[in-house]
């Protein structure tokens, strides 16, 4: 009972990335096609021998994950990974194929090596810090040991124009895997912060600021909603009789039990101190009370130190069409004041004005569905 429930980041939020990362992905996938294409067609007709096959593989690769993805066959996540996975090894590829023919002759780089300060960004724009300057750190081995191998014994062993070269090619990629690495290791810590300012701190659900934010995205959409606010009964008894450390105990086993029974796309808040808000998708009196009722059983059998047979007093309201949160919110709460003043360990429905006491529910007319 002591870990804080673990809460997911709000579910439109995840859709949104989601579909900012698809559309994403498949503007890389045109522009890779683009880019093979492109570099296929300057090469016309003397084609580079692994250009030849490589770049035409390459493009299908791509389109091919684009396929995938469009046919919700692969996570945008995986097929990043692959597309990430084959553009590396092509232009290492491609490195070590230039020290053959073009290196020694032209004594530069081709523009081929631009694009792996590309790659070392990817890399933490897909990936945790971490992984991401593990995977940065293993492409950029494998290009210095080709580079090195190349100057040390290739057919330009000791060039100093193109050792010169090499050297501005490995600087770059190593500075920007280091700028790179900086600025992903403060992303993580901003988005910890994030995470932290939404949060509240003893339960671990969601704060007042992010109820009141997901009220306020509510509003916008024009969405319609339930909302159950809920405040412990004779709260202040409990702390009294069993210090504040118990207290803190009931209020996490709360919130626990108010995340557990949630439906799908439902948010639970810490609205105040021993106040609970549950925002939730229209829902039918039927699957509120059957909702509740499994929470207020919950409640009633947890045990913390001494104390057992926690109770609440909740009112329930229900957007109505255009009705701003707020409103909504108002009625839910006049409707919590009404179960305290009608005894407490009750349930008040500012839409229907009817009740269900003490655990066992008086019966509810039948009612017809969410909506
Ligand atoms: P009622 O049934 O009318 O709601 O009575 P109550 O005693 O629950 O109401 P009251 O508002 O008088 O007391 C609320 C108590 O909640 C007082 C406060 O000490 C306690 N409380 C608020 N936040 C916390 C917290 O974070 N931890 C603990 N342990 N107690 C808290
Ligand atoms: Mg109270
Ligand atoms: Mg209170």
């Amino acid at each position: 009972m002591t870990n804080p429930p673990q809460h997911s980041p709000p579910r439109y939020e995840a859709a949104f990335w989601q579909t900012s990362q698809r559309r994403m992905f498949a503007l890389l996938v045109a522009f890779g096609t683009l880019a093979c294409v492109g570099a296929l067609w300057a090469q016309a007709p003397n084609f580079d021998p692994l250009d030849r096959v490589a770049l035409p593989v390459l493009a299908l690769i791509l389109l091919g994950l684009q396929l995938a993805l469009l046919l919700r066959r692969l996570t945008v996540g995986v097929a990043a990974t692959i597309a990430y996975g084959v553009t590396s090894v092509y232009f290492l590829l491609a490195l070590e194929q230039q020290f053959r023919v073009f290196a020694p002759q032209v004594r530069m780089l081709s523009e081929s090596t631009y694009w792996f300060p590309v790659l070392y960004a990817g890399a933490f724009l897909l990936y945790p810090p971490r992984r991401a300057a593990w995977l940065a750190g293993t492409t950029y081995l494998l290009a210095f040991g080709v580079c090195v191998n190349h100057l040390v014994t290739g057919a330009s062993a000791g060039d100093p124009r193109l050792v010169g070269a090499v050297a501005q090619f490995l600087l770059v990629g190593a500075v920007m895997i280091i700028v790179q690495a900086t600025f992903g290791v403060q992303r993580v810590q901003l988005l910890a912060e994030r995470e932290a300012a939404y949060r509240d701190a003893l339960t671990g659900l969601a704060n007042r600021r992010a109820a009141e934010e997901r009220l306020a995205a509510l509003a916008q959409d024009g969405d319609r909603f339930t909302l159950v606010l809920f405040d412990l009964d004779h709260f202040k008894a409990v702390n009294d009789q069993h210090g504040h450390a118990t207290g803190d105990l009931v209020l996490r086993g709360v919130a626990q039990a108010a995340q557990g029974v949630l439906p799908r796309g439902g948010v639970a808040a810490r609205w105040g101190g021993e106040e609970f808000l549950l925002i939730l998708p229209v829902l039918s009196t039927r699957q509120v009370r059957e909702m509740l009722d499994t929470l207020r059983a919950q409640l009633g059998g947890q045990r913390h130190g001494e104390v057992t047979g926690i109770t609440a007093s909740f009112g329930v309201a229900t957007a109505r069409e255009g009705e701003h949160p707020d409103a909504v919110l108002a009625r839910a709460d006049a409707a919590m004041y009404a179960a305290k003043h009608r005894g407490r360990n009750d349930v008040q429905h500012a839409d229907l004005q009817r009740t269900h006491h003490g655990g066992v529910p008086e019966a509810f007319p039948e009612d017809h569905g969410p909506g």
